[in-house]
C-alpha cells in the first residue's frame, strides 16, 4: 500500500515537471486564440476542440497550411484574408 503511495507521487512530481518544462517550451506556439469562440488554442491542431471552429487554412498563394492567427502567410509572406461567413 505504501509502495502504492510512493510509486503513485513519484508519477505525479514526474508528470508535474514534464508538464512545467513542456509549457515552458511550447509557449510561443500555445498563444494562438480561437477565432470561434477566443479560446487559447494550439497551433498544431486543425480544429477547435471547443467549437469545432477550422483553425488551419490554406494558403491562396503557396497552398501550404497556415494558421487563422497568422495574418501573414509564414511561408510565402501572402496576406491572410479574413474568410466571412
Ligand atoms: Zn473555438
Ligand atoms: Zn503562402
Amino acid at each position: 500500500m505504501i509502495l502504492l503511495l510512493l510509486i503513485i507521487l513519484g508519477l505525479l512530481i514526474w508528470r508535474l515537471s514534464g508538464e512545467l518544462s513542456w509549457s515552458r517550451k511550447t509557449i510561443d506556439e500555445a498563444e494562438y486564440s480561437c477565432a470561434g469562440c477566443g479560446k487559447q488554442v494550439n497551433q498544431a491542431w486543425g480544429v477547435c476542440p471547443y467549437c469545432q471552429e477550422r483553425l488551419t487554412r490554406t494558403c491562396s498563394a503557396c497552398h501550404q497550411k497556415t494558421h487563422l492567427g497568422h495574418r501573414y502567410c509564414p511561408y510565402c509572406g501572402q496576406q491572410s484574408r479574413q474568410e466571412t461567413r
